[in-house]
């Protein structure tokens, strides 16, 4: 493009009818023709700011709603630069807190679930103890207050397990998915006992695990094992699939307990068994079962949560089978 040709067009004024950008370039030909510079700038601000006030009216004219569609008259909502009618904006789109139901404005949170909440519901509302959700009626139909203390939201109570049937018959599932890993386990002589949290943390002094734990006892005579003793215990009233994650890592100390050394690294020891309970997790699809994964990625804990993350890492490297080669014969870390 030449550059006379350049200076006849006029500014471009986006969304502007064909019309008034044709107005503007027949101002600036006319500006030329002039040829009487101050005058000519003068002209062409004064025919700018018409048409400029022009394009605008007509655009105010039409503002519709981004919601409905409808032409909006009167007061409307701009919000992340949309336009709404006040009424399209308070029932369709603000963002609505799931505690309270009012419109939240600011500061707030978002949950794995996708529930927003006001930032000051945090800390005082209670939270359910396994999914994490806000307890209310818009998220959970409500909760329950365990006589441990737990709250447990309406939509985990749903599959809350109490009864051994459920719980061998989750046992026998994990030990088929084991042995699709290589983990292959005899548990037919361990009992699985369902307790509430006060009985679990006398068993478990450390309270590092609160949803499991399994009691090891060796007696031993001359390095030879005389007697053994192997107890599981579980929560009760768990969601059916925190406690297909718990049971899992308790069975993994029984592997390691079976085929593993003594004395094992505190963080690979744990580490395995989360990551083992992660394998089996990952065979359960669903949003649930990724948010007990969410929270085992998370763990913020050294052993629990640094083990894990150190597992994983070392079997994306190198493979489950070489990993349960190595707990055979390492009671250290291989990081
Ligand atoms: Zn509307
Ligand atoms: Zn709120
Ligand atoms: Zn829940
Ligand atoms: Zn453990």
């Amino acid at each position: 493009m030449s550059k006379a040709q350049k200076f006849l067009t006029g500014p471009t004024i986006p969304g502007a009818p064909t019309q008034i950008q044709h107005s503007l370039d027949q101002a600036f030909v006319v500006a030329e023709d002039i040829n009487m510079g101050t005058t000519r700038h003068i002209l062409f601000f004064l025919l700018f700011g018409v048409l400029l006030s022009f394009a605008a009216q007509a655009k105010d004219s039409t503002l519709r709603c981004d919601y409905c569609g409808q032409p909006i008259v009167g007061d409307y909502i701009v919000a992340d630069s949309h336009s709404y009618h006040t009424s399209c904006y308070e029932n369709h789109v603000a963002l609505r807190c799931a505690v309270c139901g009012q419109i939240i404005n600011g500061e707030h949170y978002v949950d794995f679930w996708g529930n927003a909440v006001h930032a000051y519901h945090k800390g005082v509302e209670p939270q359910c103890e396994y999914c994490g959700r806000f307890i209310s009626e818009y998220t959970t139909g409500g909760g329950f207050r365990y006589g441990d203390g737990r709250i447990v939201c309406k939509l985990c109570e749903k599959t809350a397990v109490e009864d051994s049937a459920t719980v061998d018959t989750i046992r026998s599932q994990i030990i088929a998915l084991f042995n699709t890993f290589g983990i292959a386990i005899d548990d037919g002589y361990i009992p699985i006992s369902l307790v509430d949290k006060k009985v679990m943390a006398r068993l478990d002094n450390d309270h590092i695990d609160p949803n499991g734990y399994t009691y090891i006892e060796k007696t031993t005579s001359l390095g030879i094992t005389v007697e053994q003793n192997l107890d599981i215990f579980l929560l009760d009233g768990m969601p059916r699939l925190h406690v297909v994650a718990t049971l899992a890592h308790e069975l993994m100390h029984v592997w390691l307990y079976d085929n593993g050394p003594d004395d094992m690294d505190p963080a690979l020891c744990e580490g395995s068994c989360n990551y083992a309970a992660y394998l089996v997790l990952q065979q359960y699809p669903g949003k649930e079962s990724e948010y007990i994964q969410t929270t085992f990625r998370d763990e913020p804990d050294s052993i629990y949560g640094d083990g894990f993350r150190r597992v994983a890492e070392y079997v994306e490297d190198n493979g489950v089978a070489e990993w349960l080669s190595y707990l055979k014969s390492h009671r250290n870390s291989p990081w």
